[in-house]
């Protein structure tokens, strides 16, 4: 079976957050003898010229953008054993930053295009294309579309994985002449037409054979209003070809075992991790002393991190003998905070505005508790990655966080971490404290919530396995 990835980030050519993370490591978990997976991406000019190393032109080409005639190349690349397609065109590509420009609906819809003349340009036919968000959930649609009488692209199936419903690619009515040249096609505007504009999610989610999500608890989720991002109408009428899997991660890059870019590997070792711990506050120079628990938190400034829960308790949560450390970008009213908060805390307060995977892979091994209360999070990989290097997640019940973290139960001395249930500041607190009075109180719980979360597994084993038998069910296997 081939099976074609198309998607907008994969580690460790390029990564914003999980979907990166997810885009580079479960194509290489579902190669098998049975599985052969290519992925195909954009090339940016911000991915590192040293990984392009062997990298190899299939060819130069041309496709219109409705009247618009643009030129792309595809190259070609091995990186631990899979094939990856690169789309490189300066235009689109050749920016400083991933997302975030006012034509980012015309940079992916061009992808999509293009992905889909590729194939026929470098006689590829895959069995399966394998889609992920937004940027590349037009293809289906394409596929039913533009591309219904082509011989070649007939028997190809989708699948579209929903890794974050927030972001749909909304972009002005006028696209659909002006940029998909789809005039002829009136079902297709139905498909996409959105209050107006044009919804490229939308036409993903109605035209893709199979639909995905990260976590069954997010599957569920979208299907109702609250976290519908307003597709929850769309997501409930394809609820019976949609399923939660969840995201596994990457063993050989989050393992203190082998983590090159730790001070000290560890297995099971609590002494080795406190080690981590003092260097971590010494470098950060904040006071050494293994007994402050470090409260960490890793990832993007945005609402949907609950970045207002930590804020509002911020203050009453440094008045307990703790230290606090955050690592992020995003919005600017939330990294003003933590400048304000560094400056006010100096002697209990990190705000690390920068995005640094090594200093990141230092955060996890170094802290005790990973906060992560979520308005809401289709899977979350930070509290896994937390849990490989035994730091104790505290999480709110949502979409994947609910899937991968047990709250600890004190009269069982089951769970590999804690939760709280409702998007409320206090209520978050008050978690966060029952797990600093168990770290501080009950040394013999908190040592069983550490190993509990060491041995949680979240390799990629057993959703690659539920990913291979939706492809088995499509190509009908
Ligand atoms: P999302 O995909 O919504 O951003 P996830 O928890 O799924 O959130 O994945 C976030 C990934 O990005 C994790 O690998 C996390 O360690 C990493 N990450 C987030 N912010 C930073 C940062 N500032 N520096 C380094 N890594 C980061």
């Amino acid at each position: 079976m081939k099976v074609l990835f198309a998607l907008a980030e994969a580690f460790p050519f390029i990564k914003a957050g999980g979907l990166g993370d997810v885009g580079g490591s479960l194509p290489k978990a579902l190669q098998s003898e049975e599985v052969e997976t290519t992925v195909i991406m954009p090339r940016y000019s911000s991915i590192p010229h040293k990984l392009f190393k062997g990298c190899k032109c299939l060819g130069s080409f041309d496709i219109y953008l409705s009247w618009r005639k643009v030129e792309y190349k595809v190259l070609e690349l091995y990186h631990e054993e899979v094939r990856y397609l690169f789309i490189e065109n300066e235009f689109y590509f050749n920016r400083e930053k991933l997302y975030g420009y006012e034509d980012d609906g015309e940079r992916f819809a061009f992808f999509s295009l293009a992905v889909l003349e590729a194939l026929g340009q470098i006689s590829y036919q895959p069995d399966i294309i394998h889609c992920h968000d937004w940027h590349t959930s037009l293809i289906p649609l394409l596929l039913k579309e533009k591309y219904a009488g082509s011989e070649f692209h007939k028997s190809i199936k989708t699948v579209l994985t929903i890794h974050n419903l927030k972001h749909q690619g909304v972009v002005p009515g006028h696209y659909f002449d002006d940029v998909l040249g789809l005039s002829n096609h009136t079902n297709a505007f139905a498909k996409l037409e959105y209050y107006g504009n044009l919804n490229f999610f939308k036409g993903g989610i109605l035209d893709a054979d199979f639909l995905t999500t990260v976590s069954p608890s997010y599957a569920l989720e979208i299907t109702h209003p609250y976290y519908g991002e307003t597709l929850d109408g769309v997501l409930r009428w394809r609820f019976k070809d949609l399923i939660g899997i969840l995201n596994g991660i990457d063993k050989s890059k989050f393992d203190p075992r082998t983590d090159e870019n730790i001070k000290v590997k560890y297995k099971s070792s609590y002494n080795k991790k406190m080690e981590n711990k003092t260097w971590l506050q010494k470098s950060l120079g904040l006071p050494v002393d293994k007994n402050i628990p470090v409260i960490a938190f890793i990832s993007r400034l945005v609402e949907q991190k609950g970045v207002d829960l930590i804020n509002h308790i911020m203050e009453e949560l440094l008045v307990h003998e703790v230290q606090v450390i955050i690592l992020g970008t995003g919005e600017a009213r939330y990294e003003e905070a933590l400048r304000y908060f560094e400056s006010k805390y100096h002697d209990k307060m990190r705000g690390m505005i920068m995005y640094d995977e090594a200093f990141a892979h230092q955060l996890y091994a170094g802290a005790d508790i990973l906060m992560m209360p979520s308005k809401f999070e289709p899977c979350g990989l930070s509290q896994m990655i937390a849990m490989s290097y035994g730091t104790i997640p505290v999480v709110r019940e949502t979409g994947g966080l609910k899937d991968s973290v047990i709250p600890y139960n004190k009269y069982t001395g089951v769970g590999n971490g804690f939760s709280f249930a409702n998007y409320n500041a206090h209520e978050f607190l008050f978690t966060l404290k029952e797990a600093l009075r168990i770290y501080t109180d009950d040394k013999e719980g908190w040592n069983k919530v550490f190993k509990q979360a060491l041995n949680t597994d979240f390799s990629w084993k057993k959703s690659a396995e539920l990913y291979l038998q939706c492809y088995r069910n499509l190509v009908g296997i």
